[in-house]
């Protein structure tokens, strides 16, 4: 037997062993919070998109609250977020003065997920890691997305924080694609 030396090495890609959605908090008509001349629901809305953008180069098949530019009422992303493994809702908090950071909030089998995103996070806009909490700890009251669609509230940054929402808009783009890589090796695992 001879082997044909002449095949060019393909990249190895593990397959996708768990299904994916993302989702964008709040909805075209409820904003979210707005504050320093920002809407927490166009924000996410376009961070959402631009994570769909990297998971797509990454291999990654996966779902949206919407088509790109759009962004559906909770309770359409509740559903799509419990027919998937993972699914992950990006938000822009609001607190009081000196709020700052990331967190995540999810039940507890998700917080090692949780996790790894504020990690990524923290790193890439230089703001403090709140960590992964459980779901009640948030400024949303009721969390839908995490008690019947079983997923991760990403609370990104303080939108109400001018120096989180200045490293955020210099850094959008490379914290993109650190939390897509973070949801592919999830996704693969
Ligand atoms: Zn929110």
């Amino acid at each position: 037997m001879r082997w044909i030396n002449h095949v060019k090495a393909v990249p190895h890609r593990p397959p996708q062993l768990r299904s994916v959605m993302i989702s964008a908090g709040h909805s075209d008509t409820v904003p979210g919070i707005v504050a320093n001349g920002y809407k927490e629901a166009d924000i996410v809305q376009r961070f959402r998109d631009a994570v769909s953008i990297e998971l797509k180069l990454l291999g990654i098949m996966h779902l949206l609250d919407g088509e790109p530019g759009e962004n559906l009422p909770l309770r359409e992303a509740v559903k799509i977020a419990a027919r998937n493994e993972i699914a992950i809702e990006f938000h822009a908090n609001g607190g009081g003065p000196g709020a700052t950071g990331v967190e995540t909030l999810s039940q507890a089998h998700n917080k090692p997920l949780g996790a790894e995103l504020c990690s990524v996070t923290a790193e890439v806009l230089g703001i403090a890691n709140r960590g992964a909490k459980p779901e009640g700890s948030g400024q949303h009251s009721r969390l839908a997305f995490v008690s019947q669609g079983g997923g991760i509230i990403h609370e990104l940054f303080f939108l109400s924080n001018a120096n989180d929402l200045h490293q955020f808009l210099q850094h959008q783009d490379e914290l993109a694609k650190r939390v897509a890589r973070v949801i592919t090796d999830a996704a693969r695992e």
